[in-house]
């Protein structure tokens, strides 16, 4: 088996990877690291969870150092692009710890804090910067940075960028970035338009490819249960309640449905946090450093804030609503059942996410075990607190009949038959007296 001391990085990065016990490269690393150390251009498949961060940035550290020159001023010598900004603050963060004993500048750049700071920042120049695709624009436009001097260019979660919106400034970038340089391109999925985008950056390419294209993370065990939007909530606390849980994600598809389901798990005695789009970069960074603490266990998250995240020790993923796009799901179970753990993933479905359902099992070629609601789960909804129905502090609480409570805000129309299983029979679905917390 590979080791980290067989692939011939320089000594203070190989110190850097004992100090945080690293031994034997992960699969995607093993492959990568030897080829990009020649200089070759990469297209990489490979989901967050796989250790591509290491992948790319080992190699890049090591040839920064061998080939040390001043910074250039307005400039970087190595580019990393990510979709998110917790994303790209991870990036950096595993850049300064790799290169901890190398005297590399690594800066991170994005939208949602103030620019002035970046400009400054930037002036001396940097030897590594990671940015979001936005706000490098921002600052090109500001003539605070040049992307002349790039050598090495990463664009990560490329199939994550296209779905964002960003192929526009991705162009406007390309066109910027310096012909001769190396070039890594990396994508969870490789349908047809990113394959392209990717051509538009790449040279004779390496491939390597850690899991099969779209293939479900192997290890996360996967459920659906078939419910009422409107039994969701109560389906959450009481799963929450009684699944082993050690860190667990919830998918909402809007912003007002996380900060609902979050009020209605607090108000049920579950502390909770939410990160989405309208939270400020504060509040984020607190809720994330809560839950990598594990002072708090649940986080709850819509799907372009929790991109990335990187945080060991997820057991659960619970979709309380299942994404439109199937690939999503894939990224969302993603989170747990990383770095050689087991995960559990959860899906709850209405009637009106069935398609979705089975557009999840056709990409994945995986077929969800169904799973019944739990024993005695209308007694026990009816204990639970009422539900919240607004995310306005001093809204009404609500009842059940009549009104929406779910996450699908911005949703037009809730199921109006119920999931016709006879009440209370377990049995009902296959695998319904599965009992969870069991295992
Ligand atoms: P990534 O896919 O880059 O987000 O990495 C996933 C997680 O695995 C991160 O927490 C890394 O710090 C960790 N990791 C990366 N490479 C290794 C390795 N060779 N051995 C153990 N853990 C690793």
């Amino acid at each position: 088996m590979t080791k980290f001391s067989d692939l011939g990085l320089i000594e203070p990065i190989q110190r850097a990877l004992a100090a945080k016990g690293y031994d034997i490269p992960t699969p995607i690393q093993a492959q990568a690291i030897p080829p990009l150390m020649q200089g070759r251009d990469l297209c990489g498949i490979a989901q967050t969870g796989t250790g591509k961060t290491a992948a790319f940035a080992l190699p890049s550290l090591h040839y920064l150092t061998e080939n040390i020159k001043h910074r250039p001023p307005q400039g970087c010598r190595m580019l990393v692009l990510s979709p998110t900004r917790e994303l790209a603050s991870q990036i950096a963060e595993s850049f300064v710890q790799y290169g901890k004993f190398l005297r590399l500048k690594v800066a991170t750049v994005f939208g949602g804090v103030p620019i002035n700071r970046q400009i400054r920042e930037l002036q001396q120049g940097v030897d590594i910067l990671v940015a979001t695709p936005g706000r490098l624009l921002d600052l090109i436009d500001q003539r605070a940075l040049s992307l002349k001097y790039v050598e090495i260019f990463v664009l990560d979660e490329a199939d994550q960028m296209l779905d964002l919106g960003f192929i526009h400034a991705l162009k406007r970038i390309d066109a910027m970035l310096p012909k001769k340089r190396q070039s890594l391109f990396f994508s969870a999925t490789m349908p047809k338009a990113i394959a392209e985008l990717g051509d538009r950056f790449l040279t004779d390419p390496i491939k390597v490819s850690v899991a099969p294209q779209s293939t479900t993370a192997e290890r996360v065990e996967q459920f659906a249960t078939f419910c009422n939007q409107a039994e969701k909530q109560a389906l959450l606390t009481l799963r929450i309640r009684s699944e082993p849980i050690d860190r667990a994600l919830v998918f909402t598809r809007t912003k007002h449905g996380a900060d609902r389901v979050v009020k209605n798990l607090r108000a049920a005695g579950i502390e909770a946090e939410a990160i989405h789009g309208n939270k400020s970069q504060p509040q984020r960074e607190r809720a994330l450093a809560l839950f990598r603490k594990g002072d708090i266990k649940i986080l709850v998250a819509t799907d372009i804030a929790a991109r990335g995240i990187d945080v060991g020790g997820i057991s659960h993923v619970f979709n309380f609503e299942l994404p439109n796009v199937a690939e999503q799901y894939v990224h969302r179970i993603g989170r747990t059942a990383r770095a050689g753990a087991t995960g559990i993933a959860m899906a709850f479905v209405a009637d009106d996410e069935r398609p979705y359902l089975k557009a999840i099992e056709k990409l994945t070629k995986v077929k969800l075990e169904v799973i019944g609601l739990p024993e005695n789960f209308l007694a026990e909804k009816a204990k639970l607190p009422k539900l919240v129905v607004s995310t306005h502090e001093g809204a009404r609480p609500g009842g059940d009949r009549g009104r929406r409570h779910d996450g699908g805000g911005e949703r037009s129309g809730e199921p109006k038959r119920h999931f016709s299983r006879p009440k209370g029979a377990p049995g009902a679905h296959k695998g319904a007296v599965r009992k969870f917390g069991a295992r």
